[in-house]
Protein backbone atom coordinates (compact mmCIF):
# COMPACT_ATOMS: atom_id res chain seq x y z
CA UNK A 1 0.00 0.00 0.00
CA UNK A 2 1.46 3.26 -0.78
CA UNK A 3 1.68 6.12 1.84
CA UNK A 4 -0.87 8.12 0.50
CA UNK A 5 -3.32 5.26 0.74
CA UNK A 6 -2.07 4.28 4.18
CA UNK A 7 -2.95 8.35 5.16
CA UNK A 8 -5.85 8.01 3.13
CA UNK A 9 -7.03 5.06 5.23
CA UNK A 10 -5.79 6.63 8.89
CA UNK A 11 -7.37 9.86 8.25
CA UNK A 12 -11.07 7.96 7.18
CA UNK A 13 -10.86 6.02 10.45
CA UNK A 14 -10.50 9.64 12.46
CA UNK A 15 -13.33 10.84 10.73
CA UNK A 16 -15.36 7.80 10.97
CA UNK A 17 -15.33 8.44 14.56
CA UNK A 18 -15.38 12.05 14.13
CA UNK A 19 -18.36 13.56 16.38
CA UNK A 20 -17.90 17.31 16.35
CA UNK A 21 -15.91 18.59 13.56
CA UNK A 22 -14.97 22.57 12.09
CA UNK A 23 -13.43 22.12 8.38
CA UNK A 24 -11.52 25.29 7.55
CA UNK A 25 -9.93 26.36 4.16
CA UNK A 26 -7.53 29.27 2.96
CA UNK A 27 -8.76 32.63 3.32
CA UNK A 28 -10.89 34.03 0.14
CA UNK A 29 -11.91 30.67 -0.33
CA UNK A 30 -11.91 29.50 -3.93
CA UNK A 31 -14.20 26.83 -5.55
CA UNK A 32 -11.93 24.24 -4.64
CA UNK A 33 -10.84 25.07 -0.95
CA UNK A 34 -14.92 25.73 -0.07
CA UNK A 35 -16.46 22.67 -2.58
CA UNK A 36 -13.94 20.24 -0.77
CA UNK A 37 -14.80 21.65 3.03
CA UNK A 38 -18.58 21.35 2.24
CA UNK A 39 -18.86 18.48 0.85
CA UNK A 40 -16.78 16.43 3.24
CA UNK A 41 -18.94 18.39 5.67
CA UNK A 42 -22.17 17.03 4.57
CA UNK A 43 -20.79 13.79 4.84
CA UNK A 44 -19.71 13.77 8.03
CA UNK A 45 -23.11 15.63 9.23
CA UNK A 46 -25.23 12.57 7.21
CA UNK A 47 -22.81 10.09 9.38
CA UNK A 48 -24.27 11.81 12.43
CA UNK A 49 -21.50 14.53 13.68
CA UNK A 50 -22.28 18.09 14.17
CA UNK A 51 -20.00 20.01 11.37
CA UNK A 52 -19.35 23.60 10.97
CA UNK A 53 -17.08 25.42 7.82
CA UNK A 54 -15.48 28.39 7.71
CA UNK A 55 -13.06 30.50 6.91
CA UNK A 56 -10.93 33.88 8.06
CA UNK A 57 -11.31 37.23 7.64
CA UNK A 58 -11.67 38.38 4.74
CA UNK A 59 -14.72 35.83 5.76
CA UNK A 60 -16.48 36.88 2.91
CA UNK A 61 -17.66 34.17 0.79
CA UNK A 62 -17.82 34.34 -2.81
CA UNK A 63 -21.10 35.40 -3.91
CA UNK A 64 -21.22 33.12 -7.18
CA UNK A 65 -19.84 30.20 -4.21
CA UNK A 66 -22.58 30.77 -2.00
CA UNK A 67 -24.87 28.44 -4.17
CA UNK A 68 -22.39 25.20 -2.74
CA UNK A 69 -23.73 25.98 1.00
CA UNK A 70 -26.89 24.02 0.22
CA UNK A 71 -27.04 22.82 4.20
CA UNK A 72 -26.28 26.00 5.78
CA UNK A 73 -22.86 24.57 7.32
CA UNK A 74 -21.20 27.78 6.79
CA UNK A 75 -20.18 30.18 9.69
CA UNK A 76 -17.93 33.19 10.54
CA UNK A 77 -15.29 32.98 13.01
CA UNK A 78 -16.89 35.04 15.83
CA UNK A 79 -19.71 31.58 16.10
CA UNK A 80 -17.28 28.88 16.16
CA UNK A 81 -16.94 27.08 19.50
CA UNK A 82 -13.70 27.55 21.78
CA UNK A 83 -12.11 24.49 20.26
CA UNK A 84 -13.25 20.97 18.75
CA UNK A 85 -11.87 17.55 18.76
CA UNK A 86 -11.42 17.08 15.55
CA UNK A 87 -10.39 20.41 13.05
CA UNK A 88 -9.83 19.73 9.36
CA UNK A 89 -7.89 22.21 7.35
CA UNK A 90 -8.71 21.70 3.30
CA UNK A 91 -6.61 23.16 0.39
CA UNK A 92 -4.62 25.26 2.80
CA UNK A 93 -1.02 25.06 2.58
CA UNK A 94 0.20 26.65 5.67
CA UNK A 95 -0.85 28.00 9.28
CA UNK A 96 -0.63 31.72 7.47
CA UNK A 97 -3.49 30.84 4.93
CA UNK A 98 -5.83 30.07 7.77
CA UNK A 99 -5.58 33.93 8.56
CA UNK A 100 -6.60 34.45 12.10
CA UNK A 101 -7.94 31.00 12.21
CA UNK A 102 -4.59 29.53 12.31
CA UNK A 103 -4.55 30.33 15.95
CA UNK A 104 -6.95 26.92 16.39
CA UNK A 105 -4.13 24.57 14.83
CA UNK A 106 -2.27 24.87 18.04
CA UNK A 107 -5.27 25.32 20.54
CA UNK A 108 -6.91 22.04 19.05
CA UNK A 109 -3.18 20.40 19.33
CA UNK A 110 -2.94 21.73 23.03
CA UNK A 111 -5.98 20.69 24.38
CA UNK A 112 -5.50 17.08 23.27
CA UNK A 113 -7.41 17.33 19.93
CA UNK A 114 -6.54 16.28 16.23
CA UNK A 115 -5.96 18.46 12.95
CA UNK A 116 -6.10 16.73 9.48
CA UNK A 117 -4.66 18.28 6.28
CA UNK A 118 -6.02 17.54 2.91
CA UNK A 119 -4.04 19.67 0.71
CA UNK A 120 -2.46 19.28 -2.86
CA UNK A 121 0.23 22.08 -2.72
CA UNK A 122 3.56 21.31 -3.07
CA UNK A 123 3.99 24.10 -0.71
CA UNK A 124 2.26 22.26 2.16
CA UNK A 125 3.62 22.71 5.22
CA UNK A 126 2.32 19.49 6.73
CA UNK A 127 0.95 21.42 10.70
CA UNK A 128 -1.25 18.95 11.49
CA UNK A 129 -1.43 15.49 13.40
CA UNK A 130 -2.51 13.47 10.35
CA UNK A 131 -1.97 14.59 6.57
CA UNK A 132 -3.43 13.70 3.16
CA UNK A 133 -1.01 16.02 1.18
CA UNK A 134 -0.44 14.86 -2.60
CA UNK A 135 0.68 17.20 -4.81
CA UNK A 136 0.06 14.98 -8.15
CA UNK A 137 -3.61 15.70 -7.01
CA UNK A 138 -5.27 18.05 -9.52
CA UNK A 139 -7.91 19.19 -6.77
CA UNK A 140 -8.67 19.38 -2.81
CA UNK A 141 -11.96 17.98 -3.97
CA UNK A 142 -10.07 15.07 -5.49
CA UNK A 143 -8.68 13.83 -2.29
CA UNK A 144 -11.87 14.67 -0.22
CA UNK A 145 -13.37 11.95 -2.83
CA UNK A 146 -10.96 9.30 -2.16
CA UNK A 147 -11.63 10.36 1.71
CA UNK A 148 -15.55 10.02 1.10
CA UNK A 149 -15.27 6.26 -0.87
CA UNK A 150 -12.74 5.20 2.06
CA UNK A 151 -15.69 6.32 4.39
CA UNK A 152 -17.73 4.37 1.85
CA UNK A 153 -20.33 7.29 2.29
CA UNK A 154 -22.69 7.80 -0.71
CA UNK A 155 -22.46 10.90 -3.04
CA UNK A 156 -25.65 12.86 -3.18
CA UNK A 157 -26.17 15.91 -5.67
CA UNK A 158 -24.75 18.78 -3.44
CA UNK A 159 -21.61 16.88 -2.39
CA UNK A 160 -21.13 15.74 -5.72
CA UNK A 161 -21.88 19.73 -6.82
CA UNK A 162 -19.38 21.29 -4.24
CA UNK A 163 -16.34 18.58 -5.49
CA UNK A 164 -17.23 19.44 -9.18
CA UNK A 165 -16.78 22.97 -8.42
CA UNK A 166 -13.71 22.05 -7.16
CA UNK A 167 -12.36 20.03 -9.99
CA UNK A 168 -13.94 21.70 -13.09
CA UNK A 169 -11.87 25.38 -11.58
CA UNK A 170 -8.72 23.73 -10.13
CA UNK A 171 -7.93 22.24 -13.88
CA UNK A 172 -9.32 25.40 -15.49
CA UNK A 173 -12.02 23.76 -17.05
CA UNK A 174 -10.22 20.52 -17.37
CA UNK A 175 -7.37 21.71 -19.68
CA UNK A 176 -5.22 20.13 -16.73
CA UNK A 177 -6.40 16.69 -16.73
CA UNK A 178 -5.56 13.21 -16.82
CA UNK A 179 -8.30 10.33 -17.48
CA UNK A 180 -8.65 9.77 -13.37
CA UNK A 181 -10.21 13.39 -13.68
CA UNK A 182 -12.61 12.64 -16.16
CA UNK A 183 -13.76 9.35 -14.66
CA UNK A 184 -14.11 11.25 -11.15
CA UNK A 185 -16.28 13.60 -13.31
CA UNK A 186 -17.93 10.95 -14.87
CA UNK A 187 -18.80 9.74 -11.12
CA UNK A 188 -20.22 13.36 -10.48
CA UNK A 189 -22.18 13.80 -13.29
CA UNK A 190 -23.70 10.15 -12.73
CA UNK A 191 -24.42 11.64 -9.06
CA UNK A 192 -26.84 14.07 -10.46
CA UNK A 193 -24.52 17.03 -10.91
CA UNK A 194 -25.53 19.65 -13.71
CA UNK A 195 -22.33 20.97 -15.29
CA UNK A 196 -23.69 23.59 -17.48
CA UNK A 197 -25.54 25.19 -14.30
CA UNK A 198 -22.23 24.56 -11.98
CA UNK A 199 -19.93 26.26 -14.23
CA UNK A 200 -22.75 29.05 -15.17
CA UNK A 201 -22.88 29.98 -11.44
CA UNK A 202 -19.64 30.07 -10.39
CA UNK A 203 -17.66 31.04 -13.15
CA UNK A 204 -19.62 32.87 -16.18
CA UNK A 205 -22.18 34.76 -14.03
CA UNK A 206 -20.35 38.65 -14.42
CA UNK A 207 -22.60 41.75 -13.70
CA UNK A 208 -22.38 43.68 -16.97
CA UNK A 209 -20.17 46.39 -14.80
CA UNK A 210 -17.91 43.65 -15.61
CA UNK A 211 -17.30 44.28 -18.60
CA UNK A 212 -16.04 48.04 -18.80
CA UNK A 213 -13.76 47.51 -15.90
CA UNK A 214 -12.34 44.78 -18.31
CA UNK A 215 -11.55 47.27 -20.77
CA UNK A 216 -10.33 50.19 -18.87
CA UNK A 217 -7.75 47.52 -17.18
CA UNK A 218 -6.86 45.29 -20.19
CA UNK A 219 -5.94 48.63 -21.72
CA UNK A 220 -3.14 49.09 -19.37
CA UNK A 221 -1.82 45.61 -20.02
CA UNK A 222 1.46 45.17 -21.12
CA UNK A 223 3.72 42.52 -22.98
CA UNK A 224 7.60 42.18 -22.38
CA UNK A 225 8.77 39.75 -24.98
CA UNK A 226 12.31 39.51 -23.08
CA UNK A 227 10.80 39.69 -19.79
CA UNK A 228 10.60 35.71 -17.81
CA UNK A 229 13.79 34.18 -18.84
CA UNK A 230 12.84 35.36 -22.88
CA UNK A 231 9.27 33.67 -22.27
CA UNK A 232 7.51 36.93 -22.53
CA UNK A 233 4.99 38.54 -19.42
CA UNK A 234 1.60 40.26 -20.05
CA UNK A 235 0.90 41.97 -17.19
CA UNK A 236 -2.17 44.05 -15.96
CA UNK A 237 -3.08 46.24 -13.02
CA UNK A 238 -6.54 46.78 -11.22
CA UNK A 239 -6.12 49.58 -9.26
CA UNK A 240 -8.74 50.11 -6.46
CA UNK A 241 -10.91 52.46 -8.26
CA UNK A 242 -11.98 50.21 -10.87
CA UNK A 243 -11.99 47.36 -8.39
CA UNK A 244 -14.78 49.06 -6.90
CA UNK A 245 -16.73 48.97 -10.20
CA UNK A 246 -16.98 45.28 -9.80
CA UNK A 247 -16.93 42.22 -6.84
CA UNK A 248 -13.72 40.29 -6.16
CA UNK A 249 -15.18 37.66 -8.68
CA UNK A 250 -14.95 40.25 -11.69
CA UNK A 251 -11.47 41.23 -10.61
CA UNK A 252 -10.46 37.54 -10.14
CA UNK A 253 -11.53 36.62 -14.09
CA UNK A 254 -8.83 39.30 -15.52
CA UNK A 255 -5.94 37.32 -14.94
CA UNK A 256 -7.70 34.34 -17.08
CA UNK A 257 -7.60 36.49 -20.01
CA UNK A 258 -4.67 37.99 -19.36
CA UNK A 259 -2.79 34.30 -19.36
CA UNK A 260 -4.62 33.11 -22.84
CA UNK A 261 -2.18 35.99 -25.10
CA UNK A 262 -0.01 33.68 -26.82
CA UNK A 263 2.91 35.53 -26.33
CA UNK A 264 3.03 35.38 -22.64
CA UNK A 265 5.32 32.76 -21.12
CA UNK A 266 3.70 34.32 -17.69
CA UNK A 267 0.73 36.31 -17.09
CA UNK A 268 0.70 38.00 -14.07
CA UNK A 269 -2.44 40.41 -12.81
CA UNK A 270 -1.59 42.81 -9.76
CA UNK A 271 -4.45 43.54 -7.72
CA UNK A 272 -4.86 46.90 -5.41
CA UNK A 273 -5.31 46.04 -1.66
CA UNK A 274 -4.07 48.66 -0.34
CA UNK A 275 -3.87 52.26 -1.61
CA UNK A 276 -1.67 51.44 -4.28
CA UNK A 277 1.26 50.17 -1.89
CA UNK A 278 0.23 46.70 -1.49
CA UNK A 279 -0.48 44.45 -4.29
CA UNK A 280 -2.22 40.90 -4.74
CA UNK A 281 -0.47 39.02 -7.15
CA UNK A 282 -1.92 36.52 -9.61
CA UNK A 283 0.70 34.45 -11.62
CA UNK A 284 0.30 32.12 -14.47
CA UNK A 285 2.80 29.81 -15.96
CA UNK A 286 1.85 28.84 -19.71
CA UNK A 287 4.09 25.45 -18.70
CA UNK A 288 7.72 26.79 -19.35
CA UNK A 289 8.19 28.91 -15.80
CA UNK A 290 7.55 27.34 -12.68
CA UNK A 291 5.65 30.28 -11.29
CA UNK A 292 4.85 29.16 -7.99
CA UNK A 293 8.96 29.22 -7.02
CA UNK A 294 8.66 32.72 -7.98
CA UNK A 295 5.77 33.30 -6.26
CA UNK A 296 7.66 31.75 -3.18
CA UNK A 297 10.52 33.87 -3.42
CA UNK A 298 8.31 36.76 -2.39
CA UNK A 299 6.78 34.86 0.39
CA UNK A 300 3.53 33.30 -1.59
CA UNK A 301 2.88 30.27 -3.18
CA UNK A 302 0.59 27.97 -5.09
CA UNK A 303 1.57 25.24 -7.69
CA UNK A 304 3.69 25.59 -10.82
CA UNK A 305 0.99 26.81 -13.42
CA UNK A 306 -1.35 29.06 -10.99
CA UNK A 307 0.38 30.71 -8.04
CA UNK A 308 -0.17 34.05 -5.64
CA UNK A 309 1.69 36.56 -3.46
CA UNK A 310 1.41 39.77 -1.81
CA UNK A 311 3.63 42.55 -2.38
CA UNK A 312 4.54 46.00 -1.39
CA UNK A 313 5.35 49.10 -3.20
CA UNK A 314 4.12 50.52 -6.08
CA UNK A 315 2.98 48.90 -9.28
CA UNK A 316 5.84 49.59 -10.55
CA UNK A 317 8.14 48.35 -7.51
CA UNK A 318 6.01 45.14 -7.51
CA UNK A 319 6.56 44.86 -10.91
CA UNK A 320 10.26 44.96 -10.58
CA UNK A 321 10.70 42.48 -7.79
CA UNK A 322 8.04 40.04 -9.88
CA UNK A 323 10.32 40.58 -13.16
CA UNK A 324 13.57 39.35 -11.37
CA UNK A 325 11.82 36.52 -9.62
CA UNK A 326 10.59 35.13 -12.83
CA UNK A 327 14.06 35.56 -14.14
CA UNK A 328 15.10 33.83 -11.50
CA UNK A 329 12.57 30.58 -11.20
CA UNK A 330 12.95 27.29 -12.16
CA UNK A 331 11.99 26.01 -15.67
CA UNK A 332 8.90 23.36 -15.85
MN1 LIG B 1 -6.99 23.73 -4.81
Amino acid sequence: MSTLEQDIRQAAALLADAKDVTLLGHVRPDADALGSALALARVLQQRGATVRVSFGAPDEVPETLQGLDVGGLLVRPAELPETEPLLVALDTPTLGRLGQLGARVAKVKAAGGEVLVVDHHSSNTFFGTHHVVDETAEATAVLVLRLIDALGAALDEPIARCLYAGLVTDTSGFRRATPSTHDMASRLLEAGVDPDRVVRQIVDDHPFAWLPMLATVLAGARLEPEAAQGFGLAHAVVRADVAATVRAEEVESVIDIVRSTRDAGVAVVLKDAGSGRLWQVSLRSAGKIDVSMAARALGGGGHRMAAGCTVEGSSDEALDLLRKALDEAPLI
